[in-house]
C-alpha cells in the first residue's frame, strides 16, 4: 500500500515528465495546444470539485504566462491558416471553457476582450437564459455535504448517460433533488450574455443541449443535441456556430459515428477531452484533443 503511494506520488510523476520531453524532442513539428477551463472565479481556495473551479487570479497568472512566450490564437484563426497550409509559430494556443456558466461573462470575457486574447466558449442550449446550473453541478452542490467527491463523481457517470427528461426524474427519486429549481447564484449565461460575448470578438461552440454523454444516450437524441443546438445558437448570436465539443469528451463519451454526425451538420471543429497537444497539419476532419487546466497545472512545463 505505501510503496503503491510512493510509486503514485514520486515515481510516475518523473516517468510522465520524461516521456513528455521525450516526445516534444523526437516530435518537432508545428503544434497547436487547445486549454480547456471550466468554472472561474475569483475564490482564494485552490480545492474545489474534480478540480474544476481555477481561482481568477491563478487564471490571470496562467494566461499572462503563456501569451508572453507562444500566440494564443482563435479558432477561425487556425482554420485560416490550415486552409493556407501555413502555420504561424512551432507553438500555437487556444483557449476553451466549457459549460457555458456567468462567470465566463462576469470575470474572463472582460478581462480577456481587455488584453485582446480571443478564446471560444461552448455553451449548453437548455441551460442558457435559465436559472440553475448544469444538472450535474447541481447535484454536487446539494450532495457534497452528504457523499464524498468519489460517491458524487460515480453518481454523475451513472446519469451522464440517460436523456434529460429521465434523469431528471431519477435523480429526484433517488434524492429528493429537483434540478430544475431555481439556484441562481450557479446559473449559467443568458442570450444577451452570450451576444454581447459574441459581438466582442469571442467564438460560441455548442456543447450539446442537455449536458448528457452523447455516446451512452440514444443515438437520435444525440443526433438532435448536436444538429439543434447549432441552429439554437447561430439564431441567436447572427453568426456560424463552427465549432462543437462533446460533453465530458472522453474516449467512452463519443465515437467515430457521432463524430461524423458532427461535421456533416456544419460544423468545422470538435473538441475532445483527451489530453494532447494536436499537430499543425491535422486532417479535415479528425477531433482536436485539449488539455484540462486546474489551479495546479505547471504551466511553463506544458509549454515544454
Ligand atoms: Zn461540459
Amino acid at each position: 500500500m505505501v510503496l503503491k503511494g510512493f510509486h503514485k506520488k514520486y515515481v510516475r510523476p518523473i516517468f510522465r515528465r520524461v516521456n513528455h520531453h521525450k516526445s516534444r524532442w523526437f516530435d518537432r513539428k508545428d503544434k497547436v495546444l487547445i486549454l480547456t477551463y471550466h468554472r472561474i472565479l475569483p475564490v482564494q481556495d485552490n480545492q474545489s470539485f474534480l478540480n474544476m473551479v481555477v481561482p481568477f487570479q491563478v487564471f490571470q497568472k496562467q494566461i499572462q504566462c503563456i501569451s508572453k512566450q507562444w500566440p494564443i490564437i482563435s479558432f477561425n484563426d487556425l482554420k485560416q491558416q490550415q486552409r493556407d497550409g501555413k502555420s504561424k509559430a512551432p507553438l500555437q494556443v487556444l483557449l476553451s471553457f466549457d459549460d457555458g456558466y456567468y462567470d465566463h461573462f462576469e470575470y474572463v470575457f472582460p478581462w480577456l476582450k481587455e488584453h485582446n486574447i480571443p478564446a471560444t466558449f461552448f455553451v449548453c442550449t437548455d441551460a442558457i437564459g435559465e436559472k440553475y446550473p448544469l444538472w450535474d453541478w447541481y447535484l454536487y452542490e446539494k450532495l457534497k455535504g452528504r457523499f464524498t467527491e468519489r460517491q458524487i463523481q460515480n453518481f454523475i457517470f451513472k446519469y451522464k448517460k440517460l436523456m434529460a427528461s429521465e434523469r431528471h426524474k431519477k435523480i429526484l427519486m433517488e434524492f429528493g433533488i429537483n434540478v430544475y429549481h431555481a439556484f441562481e447564484q450557479e446559473r449559467c449565461m443568458s442570450w444577451d450574455e452570450i451576444r454581447i460575448m459574441a459581438k466582442g470578438g469571442m467564438t460560441l461552440g455548442s456543447h450539446g443541449c442537455s449536458h448528457s454523454s452523447l455516446a451512452g444516450t440514444s443515438f437520435r437524441i444525440s443526433v438532435q443535441e448536436i444538429q439543434e443546438s447549432k441552429i439554437k445558437i447561430e439564431e441567436n448570436i447572427g453568426q456560424k456556430c463552427g465549432v462543437f465539443a462533446f460533453p465530458y469528451g472522453a474516449r467512452d463519451d463519443f465515437n467515430n459515428t457521432l463524430l461524423e454526425v458532427v461535421y456533416r451538420a456544419g460544423y468545422e471543429g470538435c473538441f475532445s477531452n483527451i489530453h494532447g497537444y494536436n499537430h499543425f497539419l491535422m486532417g479535415d476532419r479528425l477531433i482536436f484533443n485539449r488539455v484540462i487546466m486546474t489551479s495546479n497545472t505547471d504551466v511553463r512545463y506544458l509549454l515544454g
